[in-house]
């Protein structure tokens, strides 16, 4: 059994502003911030606003609205970075053994660089 959503968790508590961040992008159901320990030139992570934890989550209880604002939050943060001009790179860990370190649902932007195999 998946361990439920912990709300102190430290994305949660950069959505209820508790915890400061540099915000790229702010939508109605999506958040993204550069991260706090980059790997990369262009090091974004882009959050759902809702509680969850992974992909299936979130695809499962989340509205169509909150799909799609996230998509298409990943895509602006590609543009407004710069990094969709010169190539970048999305990962998303889920998991433990996926390397997630903050259980709740995110996707990495990375660029600003060439990428070698494997980033985070
Ligand atoms: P994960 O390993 O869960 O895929 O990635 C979590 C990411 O969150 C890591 O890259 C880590 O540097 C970043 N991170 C952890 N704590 C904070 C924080 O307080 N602020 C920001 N902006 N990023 C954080």
């Amino acid at each position: 059994a998946k361990a439920p959503y912990d709300p102190a968790n430290i994305f949660a508590r950069i959505i209820r502003g508790e915890l400061p961040n540099r915000t790229v992008l702010e939508t109605e159901h999506s958040l993204a911030f550069h991260d706090i320990n980059p790997l990369a030139p262009i090091h974004v992570l882009v959050i759902p606003k809702g509680n969850y934890v992974s992909w299936d989550d979130f695809t499962e209880k989340a509205s169509e609205a909150e799909i799609t604002d996230f998509v298409r939050a990943v895509g602006q943060v590609a543009r407004m970075t710069g990094a969709d001009a010169q190539g970048y790179r999305l990962l998303s860990n889920v998991g433990k053994r996926g390397g997630q370190e903050v259980p709740h649902l995110h996707v990495h932007v990375f660029g600003g660089q060439p990428l070698g195999p494997m980033l985070a």
